[in-house]
């Protein structure tokens, strides 16, 4: 039951919370994706009413269905256009679910004022509900999906309450799509919230294997993949706030002699104390990443010489807290072996050293590379 309910929390936490940023950055693709894929899809209806022209249909009816879906088209276009620029709308995702959406109910609209009977009774137009709906898994967001689920059902529920109060009691038959009953619509509504709860767990399943390939599994801390993600945003946001940002490139010392001295999973253990240790110290707006086996990387929220102090305390921090040897090793005792571990780090700061995360990165590991000529178990943050 716990299970379950947890389940049910995290499901209602994922229709409503804005998604973590490497979130929203996978569900940027998927939104591009589905932008080629909607334009293909209106080029593709585009030729409908030409078919319908030559094969004998109204000139009249032709002309109509040619503006609609040349109107679908443009809207298409002007999507895809904004889906591949670099920037990233937020807004996009909800207004173009939205769009779809309400496209759809404006065709079944245009046909409920020729047929009412078949606007309520199609089944071709009315599908492209649920796959609207669900494509908004591919924005990752359940924000959208919500948004576009609910819209569906309130516009198709009112389109369906106003063609029955027009009917004023009498029912509601057209030739080819039969009579229109009261149930079929019922299972309709039901049909669009079942479609809207599955997408919201697709969602869900999405969301958490993305935040998964984002995690180191040994300590737990962003990988190298949220570094590629994350850093390239921190960059653009500080230099839109005119901030600057410092990255420090953390390296243990000596490591394989722990390893060789101990055995691997002392030195897992190792890697997890430092981890511990340098995790607790962390202030806002600080994110330590394991971009390599005993290698992090540290963003801080400052220029160089604050971020040097910061990164010099933490390193003292780590040196002066030695790791108790587990029980494969010194069996906890009081007088059991401590091992001391320390780290060197370079540090690049941004605007000041670069403004492209290579340009940093690169610049930071020279001065790593300096910090362990110069003996080790120390910072450098100019050279
Ligand atoms: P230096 O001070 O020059 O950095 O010396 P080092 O021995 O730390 O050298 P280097 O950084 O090149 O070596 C990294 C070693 O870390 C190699 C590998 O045995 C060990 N290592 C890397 N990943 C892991 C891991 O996940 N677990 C354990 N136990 N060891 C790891
Ligand atoms: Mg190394
Ligand atoms: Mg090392």
């Amino acid at each position: 039951m716990n299970t379950l309910r947890e389940t049910l929390r995290e499901l209602a936490s994922t229709l409503r919370d804005r998604p973590d940023e490497i979130v929203l950055d996978v569900g940027a693709g998927g939104e591009l994706l589905v932008a080629r894929i909607r334009l293909v899809a209106t080029l593709l209806l585009m030729l409908m009413p030409v078919i319908n022209l030559l094969t004998g249909g109204g000139v009249d009816e032709s002309l109509a269905g040619f503006a609609g879906t040349g109107l679908g088209t443009l809207l298409a276009w002007l999507w895809l256009i904004l889906a591949r620029r670099k920037r990233r709308y937020s807004w996009l995702p909800f207004v173009t679910s939205a769009s779809d959406i309400s496209m759809e109910t404006l065709v079944l609209v245009l046909i409920a004022l020729q047929s009412p009977a078949a606007s309520l009774n199609t089944v071709i137009v009315w599908s492209c509900y649920p796959l609207s709906i669900f494509a908004t898994a591919l924005r990752n967001d359940g924000r959208v999906t919500l948004l576009a689920g609910l819209l569906a059902i309130v516009q198709y529920g009112t389109l369906a309450l106003w063609v029955f109060a027009n009917a004023h009691g009498q029912p509601l038959v057209s030739p080819g799509y039969g009579e229109v009953s009261v149930s079929n619509q019922a299972q309709r509504m039901i049909l669009l919230l079942v479609t809207t709860l599955l997408t919201a767990v697709v969602v869900y399943r999405i969301q958490r294997l993305v935040l998964q390939s984002g995690t180191d599994t040994l300590t737990g801390l962003p990988n190298r993949s949220w570094l590629m993600h994350r850093v390239p945003r921190l960059l653009e946001s500080a230099q839109r706030d005119q901030r600057s940002v410092a990255l420090a490139i953390i390296d243990l010392d000596q490591f394989k002699r722990i390893n060789d001295r101990h055995g691997h999973p002392v030195g897992d253990q190792a890697l997890r104390h430092v981890v511990t240790v340098l995790g607790d110290a962390l202030a806002d707006g600080e994110t330590l990443m394991r971009v390599g086996g005993e290698e992090f990387v540290l963003t801080l929220p400052h220029s160089m010489g604050p971020a040097w102090e910061r990164m010099e305390s933490l390193r003292q921090r780590v040196a002066d807290t030695p790791m108790q040897l587990g029980d494969a090793e010194g069996g906890g005792r009081p007088d059991a072996e401590r091992l001391s571990i320390t780290l060197s780090a370079g540090l690049a700061s941004y605007p000041a050293d670069g403004t492209d995360m290579s340009a940093l990165l690169k610049r930071a590991d020279q001065r790593l590379i300096v910090a362990k000529r110069g003996g080790r178990n120390r910072v450098v943050a100019r050279a």
